[in-house]
């Protein structure tokens, strides 16, 4: 199944948006835009502006997809039993450098998130910047992954998550031969959902519920999830840390208000590799 659409976040400060809206609205008219929507923050003080462009909508539903980096021990701890009671699974981007440290899952913890059908997939073996990279040593990193979860009893990874978000030309053609499918992420300024270049499935973008920069899960929910139901788009969220109170991290509890959302919303909840076997072409 093909399709290819184009969702585009802009976040802009409240107190500009009268007098960008008429100019947007030019654009958006020329550029053939089906749907703008806008959302003001709580604090009325941020506005996002929210328009796409469907090429060819042949999704039924719109999906969400959770992903994880850094194995970092609240994934194992909390996410992971709470995906279990929900019924659902999510992504998570491992890098060998962080297995087994203080506090940072195991490879135990690793392989029986694997047996209760989480999606267990490569974050790099040492978290370099892979921009600053040979391609020789690209494959080197992807090799060891590969290596040490077959060590561990499981399959080796087919997805992987940029360190850093750093990515380049040199880094798509490289990791293509050995993944199928790369994420990245876009820190809230610009959120493309999918975007409809040759490359997409190596530039998986994701926003970010870190509860920094002030996330709302609220405004995440009214804004970003509404637009993507709307839309029927595809929801990919990025996580590092997740604990009970946020700070720096995201709070588990912001991840049920979502998956109760998307589930009483007709969203399908899949993970990456569920993501790329079903709908990526
Ligand atoms: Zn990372």
């Amino acid at each position: 199944m093909a399709y290819f659409y184009k969702n585009l976040c802009q976040r802009i400060s409240a107190a500009n948006l009268p007098a960008l809206e008429a100019a947007i609205d030019v654009w958006l008219i020329a550029n053939g835009v089906t749907l703008r929507r806008k959302w003001i923050n709580q604090a009325g003080t941020e506005a996002l502006l929210f328009y796409h462009t469907v090429l060819d909508a042949s999704l039924v539903n719109p999906l969400l997809v959770f992903t994880f980096d850094n194995v970092e021990i609240g994934q194992f701890n909390l996410a992971y039993p709470l995906f279990l009671a929900k019924g659902c699974a999510g992504t998570f981007y491992c890098n060998l450098n962080e297995i087994g440290t203080v506090g940072c899952m195991t490879w135990a913890n690793i392989v029986a998130m694997a047996g209760g059908g989480m999606d267990m997939q490569d974050h790099s073996q040492t978290h370099t910047d892979f921009t600053t990279l040979t391609p020789a040593q690209m494959l080197l990193e992807c090799a060891a992954v590969d290596a040490a979860f077959i060590a561990a009893g499981l399959a080796a990874p087919t997805h992987f998550s940029y360190p850093w978000g750093a990515y380049n030309n040199t880094v798509i053609q490289t990791l293509s031969t050995v993944r199928q499918t790369c994420r990245t992420y876009t820190n809230w300024t610009t959120s493309y959902i999918h975007a409809e270049r040759s490359t997409f499935r190596y530039e998986l973008q994701s926003y970010r519920i870190d509860d920094v920069l002030s996330f709302n899960v609220n405004d995440f929910i009214n804004y970003h999830m509404e637009a993507c139901r709307i839309s029927k788009g595809i929801m990919v969220t990025l996580s590092h840390a997740v604990n009970v109170l946020g700070g720096g991290a995201t709070k588990i509890s912001d991840i049920e208000t979502i998956i109760d959302y998307a589930q009483a919303h007709g969203f399908v909840i899949v993970t990456i590799a569920g993501l790329r076997t079903n709908w990526l072409i």
